[in-house]
């Protein structure tokens, strides 16, 4: 293992005060030193600067890593991913198309033997993140699949699968089966509003049975990576199996408030109007207007 200046000086004054640890402890020691990387179980992890969290898996044979932020974070991501391992990136996941979570794959290209995501991933990532005649500037994954991929990687089982649109119209979950951690990217804004607009091909009714299958397939021992949270501590961006209740919860009391306002004769703009809704607590907001744009895009599911 290599190290990074900060964390040579760190080894150093701890191994000077005579404090011994096991090579175990160790590691994780330096990965939680350092405060963009969280280790989450052994050789697994998340990175948090902006945009999408990042989750990775390295080990002797291994290397895995879910989404890819912007350009300059990647590089940040990479830069501090070399302090634990020299090893290419053995497969490059994509969650969705939303800029934030694919945009660094034109960094990370380079260090990657494929990338894969969802069809739908790539024809939205063509169709909603490039003007026309710039379709060959993004990068997108090279390995596509419909329903659900599997590799078998270093310690590791992978299943990567979509299920129906929700978030958008190319949402995939990459599940470690060994180690029972769960990348769901944007299918989860921890204790936030989330951000969803119809022409990214989703669903509101469509996220609520996501959400309610991804709660029958995971157990209490599941460790989910979610693509946002109410800040940028890592420690938001991640969680238990409730915590896909709480956002089904919350997507379904917008739906249920709209049809409501709606049969009660309410236009749009009326609705729009809301500010708050009895029973959603706890959740921060991202733009001003978040609820109001939450609030709109149900109307038009609803009125569709
Ligand atoms: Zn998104």
């Amino acid at each position: 293992m290599k190290y990074t200046r900060k964390e040579f000086i760190k080894t150093s004054a701890l191994l000077g005060g005579g404090i011994l640890f096991s090579g175990n402890y160790f590691s994780k020691k330096l990965n939680e030193d350092d405060n963009r990387f969280k280790l989450l179980r052994e050789g697994f992890g998340v990175f948090n600067a902006r945009g999408g969290s990042i989750g990775y898996y390295y080990g002797k044979d291994a290397l895995v890593v879910i989404d890819t932020q912007f350009p300059e974070t990647a590089k940040i991501f990479m830069d501090g991913l070399r302090t634990k391992t020299d090893r290419n990136i053995d497969l490059l996941f994509n969650t969705h198309h939303h800029g934030d979570h694919t945009s660094g794959n034109s960094y990370l290209k380079q260090f990657a033997k494929n990338i894969v995501a969802n069809e739908n991933c790539v024809k939205l990532q063509i169709k909603r993140n490039t003007k026309p005649g710039e379709e060959d500037k993004i990068v997108t994954a090279d390995l596509t699949f419909t329903d659900a991929f599997n590799a078998d990687i270093g310690k590791e089982k992978i299943n990567a699968f979509h299920l129906n649109p929700a978030h958008t119209g190319g949402d995939s979950v990459i599940h470690f089966e060994e180690a029972n951690i769960a990348h769901v990217g944007d299918l989860v804004f921890n204790k936030t509003y989330p951000y969803f607009n119809l022409d990214d091909e989703g669903s509101f009714r469509g996220w609520i049975t996501y959400l309610e299958k991804l709660y029958a397939k995971f157990d209490n021992d599941t460790v989910f990576i979610f693509g946002h949270g109410p800040t940028n501590e890592l420690l938001d961006v991640t969680g238990k199996k409730e915590d896909l209740i709480l956002m089904r919860d919350y997507i379904s009391s917008i739906l249920d408030y709209t049809q409501n306002q709606i049969i009660a004769g309410k236009t749009e703009d009326e609705i729009a109007e809301t500010k708050e809704i009895s029973g959603v607590v706890s959740r921060t907001s991202y733009w001003p207007d978040a609820l109001e744009k939450n609030l709109r895009e149900a109307y038009k599911e609803l009125k569709r």
